[in-house]
């Protein structure tokens, strides 16, 4: 019975940007928990590849590419999910990008491509597969936010007010969409090593003042997210609304 709460079965789950790195093994952990999951990407090929991969691990997997910043584009991505694939019980907004430069020199474009890509599209896609969930009185939509939405960093303030955006969407989505039975929470990741922070990981003083700076001494492996969205996906958070679960090693909780 208790496990059972946190099982998947039977939902099907649509995760932006899931080609790789986080999105990716959010992928594996729904599937691994029973949901059918549909990936999303703008590499049709980079998305069959991890698709592949998925399905050779057993696991249900279909593909829906669209780029989440062409509003045209989501909306009919979701309405061919909604009817060749199925309802959508879960949708985790999870596509983002960083660009990163001093403010004063930040280029007008990378500061477009910031917000387009890390919040008008989590605006998009949620109005999008929310038009299906309110008639069917149930869904549940997880926002993949970050330590940027509480916590600034030098040359990354665009990304961090994308991110402190999101927290505060979740929130509003929460209060307009909970009455018609959709949960909407957040999850705000650590550090973690994937492409977006490759960079970061081989910079060997960065990494130095991180893992020292966070409780639990080291960068987060990317299937350490998996526990907290089953858990928002699931049964398990049915009363869980408007809240967003920071895993960071602990590092919103320290100066
Ligand atoms: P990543 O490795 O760069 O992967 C980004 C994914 O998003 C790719 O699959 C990419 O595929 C897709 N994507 C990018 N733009 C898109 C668009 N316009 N439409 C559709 N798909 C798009 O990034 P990540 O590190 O896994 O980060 C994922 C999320 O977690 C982001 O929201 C990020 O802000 C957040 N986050 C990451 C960390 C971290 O430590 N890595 C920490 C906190 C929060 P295509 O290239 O095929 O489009």
């Amino acid at each position: 019975m208790t496990l059972s709460l946190f099982s998947l079965e039977g939902r099907t789950a649509l995760i932006t940007g899931s080609s790789q790195g986080i999105g990716f093994a959010l992928a594996r952990g729904l599937a691994q928990a029973g949901a059918r999951v549909v990936l999303n990407g703008r590499d049709a090929a980079k998305l069959s590849k991890a698709a592949e991969t998925l399905r050779g691990e057993d696991l249900t997997i279909e593909e829906a590419v669209f780029d989440v910043t062409d509003s045209p584009a989501v909306s009919e991505g979701i309405a061919r999910i909604e009817r060749e694939i199925g309802p959508i019980d879960i949708l985790v907004n999870n596509a983002g990008i960083q660009r990163r430069a001093p403010l004063h020199e930040f280029d007008e474009g990378d500061w477009r491509d910031v917000m387009e890509t890390n919040i008008d599209s989590v605006f998009y896609v949620s109005k999008a597969v929310a038009a299906h969930m309110i008639p069917r009185g149930k869904g549940k939509i997880i926002n993949i936010c970050s330590v940027q939405s509480e916590l600034g960093r030098p040359s990354v303030a665009p990304y961090a007010a994308s991110k402190g955006a999101i927290k505060m969407l979740t929130r509003g989505m929460c209060i307009d969409w909970g009455p018609h039975g959709i949960q909407v929470n957040g999850i705000g990741p650590g550090y973690f090593k994937t492409e977006l922070t490759d960079a970061l990981v081989k910079d060997e003083t960065f990494s130095g003042w991180l893992t020292g700076r966070t409780p639990s001494r080291r960068w987060g492996n990317v299937e350490e997210l998996a526990g907290a969205a089953i858990y928002l996906a699931s049964d398990a958070s049915s009363f869980v609304n408007g809240h967003i679960l920071y895993v960071d090693g602990g590092i919103t909780t320290s100066l």
